[in-house]
């Protein structure tokens, strides 16, 4: 099964994006991970991104596109994918869409993570203390919710119109949130 999970920055989709790809055996792809790894790499590639991300801002499309498009149509290919931070703007959506649509390998649901943003700013500030994540300072924090708010949140009525939308609460316990989300993959998953 095809799935992306989106939300704002500090909704959990990376944790409920890795208990949900073991629980499917389909891999986990996580675009803020393998932009990270290019940045442990050291690379000259690696260090813009550093930068960016370290601002809260988006690489542009074009490069993530580039990133993503071959690892998701493998991953595509061979029996499904929870993606995990793509799409995270219109141009990466349209095109993504139609590369997918030409490998037959679109999305089968879109499942969007609600969680109020009071909640989100305590979160992203609790994990910053744990992970120390270089993106996770107030500055950085709060441009992040700013960007997806104008960036990324506009998707939702996108995919509400292509009629793929499933929408969890997750503001909830991780288990609870959990066991929704496999309640509407069950609900989704393609005959
Ligand atoms: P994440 O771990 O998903 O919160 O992503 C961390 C950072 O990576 C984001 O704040 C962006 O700077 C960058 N990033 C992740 N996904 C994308 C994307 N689809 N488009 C542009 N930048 C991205």
């Amino acid at each position: 099964m095809r799935i992306l999970l989106m939300g704002p920055p500090g909704s959990g989709k990376g944790t409920q994006g890795v208990r949900l790809a073991q629980a499917l055996g389909i891999p986990h792809i996580a675009v803020g991970d393998l932009l990270r790894a290019e940045v442990e790499s050291g690379s000259e590639r690696g260090q813009a991104f550093a930068e960016i991300m370290g601002r809260g801002e988006l690489i542009s499309d074009d490069v993530i596109t580039e990133l993503i498009t071959p690892v998701v149509v493998a991953a595509g290919r061979s029996g499904g994918y929870i993606l995990d931070g793509f799409p995270r703007t219109l141009v990466q959506a349209v095109n993504a869409r139609q590369a997918a649509d030409e490998l037959n390998v679109d999305a089968d649901v879109v499942i969007w993570l609600d969680v109020p943003p009071r909640e989100l700013i305590d979160r992203l500030v609790g994990r910053a203390a744990e992970q120390g994540r270089a993106d996770d300072n107030a500055e950085a924090v709060s441009r992040r919710l700013q960007v997806y708010e104008e960036a990324t949140r506009p998707l939702l009525d996108y995919y509400k119109g292509r009629g793929i939308l499933a929408e969890v609460d997750a503001s909830k316990d991780p288990a609870v949130v959990n066991r929704d989300l496999m309640r509407v993959i069950e609900s989704r998953r393609p005959s």
